[in-house]
Formats: C-alpha cells, sequence, structure tokens
C-alpha cells in the first residue's frame, strides 16, 4: 500500500477549496535574486481559509463519524485554528466552542477583540478563556471539563487536541498537500514553510519523502527555538508514522529549521517582519499575516544572499485576518 492508500482510510471533511493556487512571485523574487514561487493556503476559502483547513478536515471527520454535536477547541487569542474550526463546524451545524490562552504579553484592544476574535463571535461560536499560554496539557484538560458539563447536557463533544501527546491528525491534511503540490508538477530547490504545532511541516515533509520526493523544506520556527522545535518535529513525525501505519520516511539530516525571525517570541513581532508584510504587499498585492506567514517571509528574505538563483517556494499559511488584532504593532 502506498502512503495515499493509507491516507484514504482516514474519514475527511472536503471543504477546503483545492487545491489552492500555485503562482510565481515575479517582482519580489527579482528584488530578492530567487526564482520566487508562493503556494497559496491561504485561499483554502472556508472562514477566510489557511493551513488549519487542511487540518481540520480530517478532525471534522472524526468528529462526524462520532456523530459530534459540538466541536471544542483552544488556542491563542489570535488563533487561526479555532476561527477556521467554528467555521466549519458552522457549515457542518455543529456547535463550537472556543477556548482563547492568553499567550501573548502586552496586548491592547485590538488584539482582544478585533480579526480573529471578531469572526470567532460572528460565526456564533461560545468563547471561554484561559490564562496560561504556554501550558498545553493543562490547556487541554480545562477543555476537557467544558466537555464533560456538555455532555451531561446530552451534548456529543468533540475535543480537537492540540497538545502533543494526542495523535497528529491535522497533520494528515497536509500529507496529502504533498501530493497536491506534486501534481501541480514544479520542482523546487527548497521550501519554506512555518513550523508551530509542526503538523503542517511534518505532513508536508513525510507526505514528500513518502512519495519519493527529496525536496528540502526549511520549516520556520515561529513559537520555539530550532532546539525545541527539532525535537518536535523529530516526535511528531514519528507518532504520524505510527498514526498512518506508514514507516517514517523521513531522514534526521531532512529535519531543517529556522528561528532567525523568531524573536521576541510568539505571537510578537519584530522590524524584519514588519518589513516583509510591508514589502511583500506592495511587490506582490499579497497579505502576510504578523504570527506566521510574516516571520517566514522575513526569514526567507534574510537569507536571500545564500539562496541566490535558486527555485524558492513560500508556502503561505494564511492567518491575514489576525492583521487587524495587530494594527497597533503594525
Ligand atoms: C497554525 C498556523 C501555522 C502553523 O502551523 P502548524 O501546523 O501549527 O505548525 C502557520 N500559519 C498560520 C497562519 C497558522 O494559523
Amino acid at each position: 500500500m502506498t502512503v495515499l492508500d493509507h491516507l484514504s482510510t482516514f474519514p475527511r471533511v472536503h471543504m477546503g477549496h483545492l487545491p489552492t493556487p500555485l503562482e510565481p512571485m515575479t517582482n519580489l523574487g527579482r528584488e530578492l535574486g530567487l526564482d520566487l514561487w508562493i503556494k497559496r493556503d491561504d485561499c483554502t476559502g472556508i472562514g477566510f481559509g489557511g493551513n488549519k483547513v487542511r487540518q481540520l478536515e480530517f478532525y471534522l471527520g472524526k468528529a462526524l463519524a462520532q456523530g459530534a454535536t459540538q466541536i471544542l477547541i483552544t488556542g491563542a487569542v489570535q488563533s487561526n485554528f479555532v476561527r477556521a474550526a467554528a467555521a466549519m463546524a458552522a457549515r457542518l451545524g455543529m456547535g463550537c466552542h472556543i477556548q482563547l490562552e492568553d499567550r501573548v504579553p502586552d496586548v491592547g484592544a485590538q488584539y482582544r477583540e478585533n480579526g480573529n476574535v471578531l469572526l470567532d463571535q460572528l460565526l456564533g461560536a461560545t468563547l471561554h478563556s484561559f490564562p496560561e499560554g504556554e501550558d498545553e496539557a493543562g490547556a487541554d484538560a480545562a477543555l476537557g471539563e467544558i466537555a464533560e458539563a456538555l455532555r451531561a447536557k446530552g451534548e456529543i463533544p468533540y475535543i480537537v487536541p492540540l497538545s502533543a501527546d494526542q495523535p497528529p491528525t491535522g497533520a494528515l491534511g497536509y500529507v496529502d498537500a504533498a501530493r497536491e503540490l506534486l501534481e501541480q508538477d514544479a520542482e523546487f530547490d527548497v521550501v519554506v514553510v512555518a513550523s508551530g504545532s509542526a503538523l503542517t511541516h511534518c505532513g508536508l515533509l513525510f507526505g514528500l519523502r513518502a512519495l519519493g520526493n527529496g525536496t528540502p523544506i526549511t520549516g520556520v520556527c515561529v513559537r520555539r527555538d530550532a532546539t525545541a522545535q527539532k525535537a518536535r518535529v523529530r516526535r511528531r513525525l514519528d507518532d504520524l508514522a505510527q498514526l498512518m501505519g506508514f514507516a517514517n520516511p523521513v531522514a534526521e539530516q531532512d529535519i531543517q529549521l529556522d528561528d532567525r525571525a523568531l524573536a521576541p517570541g510568539y505571537g510578537r513581532l519584530n522590524d524584519g517582519v514588519r518589513e516583509a508584510i510591508r514589502r511583500t504587499a506592495r511587490t506582490e498585492g499579497v497579505f502576510l499575516d504578523p504570527v506566521y506567514a510574516g516571520k517566514v517571509m522575513a526569514a526567507l528574505i534574510a537569507q536571500a544572499d545564500a539562496l541566490k538563483g535558486q527555485r524558492v517556494l513560500f508556502w503561505h499559511t494564511g492567518g491575514q485576518p489576525a492583521l487587524f488584532g495587530y494594527a497597533d504593532a503594525l
């Protein structure tokens, strides 16, 4: 059985606008001395799109198979994951409970009320707050308590898990995205993509290698430094192999991470990110978000000289609604 045969055994709801476009970034590429391309996963369609749509197709497939009536999910206040989950739950006629974690210090009213938070409210999700932003297991436990309360009322809750102790179901969406990229029939010297929970990074890496493609992938750190993130990617690749029942095809030296754009930390801007957001908008008419894609582009710009002349794929993972939450910082 191929990796795609294994993938086809998982329940999935097809809701994304796929395949997403693969386009040249001619103007920015010329400025940087690169043959630069963009994979438009900001255009996955439902609920302002982004990479979480591909991941949620598999989580919600599982939820539907279990007869769930309510989707529960936790994330940062400006989380794109919870916003996409609320949109997809609405489309499936399910309720959605969102737990928002205080992960980012020193934020203002725009961050707390605009952007994704506004969209969560418009989508009719019930919002809960969780104070400790770096405690993944604690956040999952608090979500478990909300689930208990719903169960007591006769609802069937499905929790979209965030913690690394849970199976990496969302990565299945990016194993499929690897197939999609190969069908778009373009070769790249390197793919550059955000690495947060690492499910996008792991799915792509696993999928490409399992399909016999050796294109290097650089994961750009958005939450942890390169050492911590490398350990997470390694572990999640093993978890993905176990989930899929397919041997891990990724070699140790394939796990490449770049944390040069991370400072001062998750969800916090630096000048390189501000510049990357402006420059990409002004040269290509493409918006990058401040938490993920903006950091990826900042890291790419910072290493452009080393990549001179190469064919580079920038994987846009979406997240633009957060721009409105970061209006003050921009
Ligand atoms: C969540 C997110 C990422 C990171 O993806 P992971 O699979 O968690 O590593 C990147 N970009 C955007 C816009 C996101 O919302």
